[in-house]
């Protein structure tokens, strides 16, 4: 059988930079905990997306975790969350023992519509964070959901886990609130095998969330803890790994473009495909190729048929108001992410892949038509 082919994969650089940080970090057996791969690749990761503060950290759902507990979320506290997303957004909220009300999406975007989150914010006056997500490398439509939060007063959280790479009329996503996280899970643009990072303007906040990730040490000579801590440091290895992914981000998001524009061209005529929306002020990294299906051919006809021929593909993230986890928690919308995650489907959206993989992923598509 021909060899698989992935909806998104490790790709590590042709060059071998990987290797080289982590060499480094053998050589001086820096393997652990922290080290020098650690605060370069926080300062290198702080510098590309325009930050001035980055925490490295072993998950992006640790980064949400601790913006959540930087933002002074706590017991009880509400939380406005984007409902179309992975688990990994909402599950921080619950550690928190926080109580999460998840907002729809908009057809424009994909993400959080401005007009749902309005109309939490009048049945729900009482908001400690708002988190929204920015789906698939689509970046949300930031200028209203700004202003809307300005206006309450509540900080919000930019859940960028997939769109490191994607910019917003000209900013990076992540940038924009008060903090931004970032994912290197496996499947992600870029991967450290796992990892994340917490960025923020604000950097007495980012070197809090570094000492709460380090198990909360008082500086004493003893063993001190005046807080409660958390083990969600990145190791220095694995920063080596993220230190040399970075420096092909670019490339991977030419790559990713490409294969967006690929599909676009062999499927964008037939008439029941729609292609997630890329808005004039988006530029997106293209994480994953996404359309929609409103015809006969359902999304499972197609997966089952490229899963035939060794080629994966998989649905649009359930919303987390249809979990079994989530669905006695509130809900503000007009079910728009039910729709898309029905119809919805992510195409194989690999670097690694080759334009005849890419041609063989169409012709097989099309036989449903
Ligand atoms: C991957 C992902 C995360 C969490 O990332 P981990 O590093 O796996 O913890 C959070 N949010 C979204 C939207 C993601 O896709």
């Amino acid at each position: 059988m021909r060899e698989r082919i992935y909806l998104s994969s490790p790709h590590m650089s042709d060059e071998g930079y990987e290797m080289q940080y982590i060499q480094e970090a053998f050589d001086t057996n820096w393997i652990a905990p922290l080290g020098k791969n650690v605060d370069e690749f926080e300062k290198e990761f702080a510098a590309k997306v325009g930050a001035k503060a980055a925490a490295a950290l072993s998950s992006g759902t640790a980064a949400i975790h601790l913006a959540l507990k930087a933002a002074g979320v706590g017991k009880g506290d509400i939380v406005f969350c984007s409902t179309l997303t992975f688990s990994a957004t909402a599950n921080p909220i619950i550690y928190q023992d926080a109580i999460p009300v998840f907002i729809d999406s908009n057809y424009e975007t994909w993400n959080m519509c401005p007009k749902a989150l309005e109309q939490a914010f009048e049945k729900y006056p009482n908001v400690k964070a708002v988190i929204v997500v920015h789906i698939y490398g689509l970046s949300a439509e930031m200028d209203t959901i700004v202003e809307i939060c300005r206006k309450h007063n509540v900080p919000l959280i930019e859940d960028a886990a997939e769109s490191l790479g994607t910019y917003y009329k000209g900013q990076h996503t992540g940038t924009i609130g008060e903090y931004g996280i970032f994912s290197f899970n496996g499947n992600k643009i870029i991967t450290t095998s796992g990892g994340g990072m917490l960025i923020s303007d604000n950097e007495e906040r980012i070197a809090k969330a570094r000492f709460w990730a380090t198990q909360s040490r008082d500086p004493a000579r003893h063993y001190q803890h005046s807080e409660l801590g958390f083990n969600y440091r990145m190791s220095n290895v694995l920063a080596g790994i993220g230190r040399g992914q970075l420096k092909v981000l670019d490339q991977r998001i030419i790559k990713k473009k490409y294969i967006f524009e690929f599909y676009k061209q062999e499927l964008g005529k037939i008439v029941d495909i729609e292609f997630m929306p890329i808005n004039k002020w988006n530029e997106p990294n293209y994480w994953l190729s996404c359309i929609t299906l409103n015809g006969k051919v359902r999304p499972l006809d197609v997966m089952e048929i490229l899963e035939k021929e060794n080629i994966e593909s998989r649905p649009i993230w359930k919303p987390m108001h249809m979990q079994p986890f989530f669905m006695d928690f509130a809900y503000i919308g007009t079910n728009v992410s039910e729709k898309l995650f029905h119809n919805g489907l992510c195409l194989p959206s690999d670097t690694k892949m080759m334009d005849g993989d890419l041609e063989k992923v169409v012709e097989i598509i099309k036989r449903l038509w």
